[in-house]
C-alpha cells in the first residue's frame, strides 16, 4: 500500500441495544429475557474509510464494554494500517499487553470481548481499503501470512508455527476447487434454531419447523434444560415434523445450566430423540467436566459442543486436547477477533474437531460467514454447518443472507457488521430524546421491570 498509507486518527464507541426481550427471541434456560446488543467500534481514518466491529451482549453491561473498547482502541491511536497488518501476529500481542489493561483479564472477559470488537474493526478497515471481503484476504494469503496473523503464545504444545505451515500446505491441494464453491455460495450450509427458543409456545416452534425445513434448511437446533418432561415434549414435536430417517439433523443446547451429573442423567432422558450434540451442557470453564459428560454419552451416541462463552485459544487447546469436545463452537468477538479464531481454527484442524461456530446474535452470521469460508476453503477442507437466526439484519448494511440452505458468500467489502446510521440512533442506550427507542413510552416495560 505504498502511497496509500492510511493512519487511525481515533475512534468511537456506540452502546446499541435491541429490545429482544419484548417477544422473548433469544431465550434459553440460562438467559431469560436478552435485549440483543452491540458493543460497537469504529475507528477513524485521515482517509474516506473508517473499521467497523463490534462485540455481542444481552443488554445490561453493554456500556462496561463500550468503556472497555476506548481502552484497548487507544492503543492503535496514531498508527498506520500498514504497521498494524504487516506482522499481525505480533500487533494483537502488542494489543493484549498493556500491562494494566492485562491485569483484568488477562485475555478473558470484558476486556477480551472489547478486544475482539477493535480487533475485528481492523480487519473491516483492512478489507475496506483492499476491496475484500475479510475470508478472501484470508483465503489469498499464503500459508506463511496466515500462520504471521497468530500468536502462538501459550499453544506452541498444541501446534507450533511451523506444524501450522505443514496443515495449511497440505490444505492447498483443493483449495482452488473450494474458493470456486465459496464463490458459488455452495462452502456454508446454515443450521437454524430460530424454531428452537424455550420462550416460545407449542404453535410458534411447529410453525417455524415447517417454515425452515421448507426453506431448506436441514439441521435444527432447540434450547433445552427447563424441565425434562417439556423438553421431551419438544423434542418430540420436533421429530414428528422433521422426522428420523430424512437425513434431518437435530441437536439440543443446555446454556450451562447443569452441573455434570445432571446434565449425563438428564441428556439420558433426551437420548431417544437422537440429538447430534448437547451444546453447553455445563460451565465454559469446565474441560474435565466436559470430558465427562461426553465419555459418558458417547454409548448413546450424542457429542458435546461448546465454545461461545470459551474465554480464549488457552482454554479451546484444553478442550480440544484433552477429547473434551466433538464440535469446536468458536465465536467471532468472544474470541480477541479474527487471529485469535485463526489460531483455534490451526487447533481444530490438527486434531480433527469440526469447526461449527456459535452465531446466534445480532451480527453474529454476518462475522462467522467469512469464518466458516476460511475454515472450508484454507484450513479444514470440510464442508461443516453454521448456525443461523433469523432476526436483526435488517440493520445491517449487507446482512447474511441464506438460499436453499447455504449462507451467500459475502462479496462486499470488510467485516460485514457496518450497522445503518439511521439503526444505530435509533436504539442507541440510553440515547436521545426523540431519537431513541429507548427513550419511548415502550421502553418503560423494560426499563421498569425485574431484572430477571
Ligand atoms: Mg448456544
Amino acid at each position: 500500500m505504498a502511497g496509500t498509507e492510511i493512519t487511525i486518527t481515533g475512534w468511537a464507541t456506540r452502546d446499541i441495544r435491541f429490545p429482544t426481550s419484548l417477544d422473548k427471541t433469544g431465550s434459553d434456560a440460562m438467559n431469560a429475557a436478552g435485549d440483543y446488543s452491540s458493543a460497537y467500534c469504529i475507528l477513524q481514518t485521515d482517509s474516506e474509510y473508517q473499521g467497523h466491529g463490534m462485540t455481542f451482549t444481552i443488554g445490561r453491561g453493554n456500556d462496561i464494554v463500550c468503556a472497555a473498547i476506548n481502552h484497548v482502541a487507544d492503543r492503535v491511536k496514531g498508527r498506520t494500517l500498514s504497521s498494524l497488518v504487516a506482522d499481525w501476529g505480533k500487533t494483537w500481542r502488542h494489543l493484549v499487553n498493556d500491562s494494566q489493561l492485562r491485569w483484568i483479564g488477562p485475555e478473558k472477559g470484558v476486556i477480551h470481548l472489547a478486544l475482539g470488537a477493535v480487533v475485528n474493526a481492523i480487519w473491516d478497515l483492512w478489507a475496506k481499503v483492499l476491496g475484500k471481503p475479510v475470508w478472501r484476504i484470508v483465503a489469498d494469503m499464503t500459508p506463511e501470512e496466515f500462520v504471521r496473523c497468530v500468536d502462538f503464545r501459550y499453544i506452541t504444545d498444541a501446534v507450533t508455527p511451523e506444524e501450522a505451515l505443514q496443515l495449511l500446505r497440505d490444505a492447498e491441494p483443493g483449495k482452488a476447487e473450494r474458493l470456486e464453491e465459496a464463490l458459488n455460495s455452495r462452502a456454508v450450509p446454515a443450521y437454524t434454531t430460530s424454531a428452537g427458543w424455550l420462550g416460545y409456545g407449542e404453535d410458534k416452534m411447529k410453525n417455524l419447523l415447517r417454515e425452515t425445513l421448507a426453506k431448506g434448511y436441514r439441521h435444527f437446533k432447540l434450547k433445552v434444560g427447563g424441565s425434562v418432561e417439556d423438553d421431551r415434549r419438544r423434542l418430540g414435536i420436533a421429530r414428528e415434523i422433521i422426522g428420523y430417517d430424512q437425513g434431518n439433523v437435530l441437536m439440543v443446547d443446555a446454556n450451562q445450566v447443569w452441573s455434570v451429573p445432571e446434565a449425563i442423567e438428564y441428556m439420558g432422558q433426551l437420548a431417544e430423540f437422537k440429538p447430534w450434540f448437547i451444546e453447553e451442557p455445563t460451565s465454559p470453564d469446565d474441560i474435565v467436566g466436559h470430558k465427562a459428560v461426553r465419555d459418558a454419552l458417547r454409548p448413546h451416541g450424542i457429542g458435546v459442543a461448546t465454545g461461545e462463552m470459551c474465554q480464549n485459544r488457552v482454554i479451546f487447546k484444553q478442550l480440544i486436547m484433552t477429547g473434551a469436545i466433538d464440535v469446536c463452537q468458536i465465536d467471532a468477538c468472544r474470541l480477541g477477533g479474527v487471529n485469535e479464531v485463526l489460531a483455534v481454527l490451526l487447533m481444530a484442524k490438527k486434531y480433527g474437531v469440526p469447526i461449527v461456530p456459535h452465531s446466534g446474535g445480532v451480527g453474529l452470521p454476518e462475522y462467522t460467514q467469512h469464518l466458516s469460508t476460511i475454515d472450508y476453503v484454507a484450513v479444514s477442507g470440510k464442508l461443516s454447518v453454521l448456525e443461523y437466526v433469523d432476526h436483526l439484519h435488517e440493520h445491517f448494511l449487507h446482512p447474511s443472507e441464506i438460499k436453499d440452505g447455504y449462507y451467500q458468500t459475502p462479496t462486499e467489502p470488510g467485516y460485514s457488521v457496518e450497522m445503518k446510521a439511521e439503526s444505530m440512533d435509533r436504539y442507541e442506550y440510553p440515547g436521545k430524546d426523540g431519537v431513541s427507542w429507548w427513550k419511548s413510552e415502550e421502553a418503560k416495560a423494560i426499563l421498569d421491570g425485574d431484572k430477571i
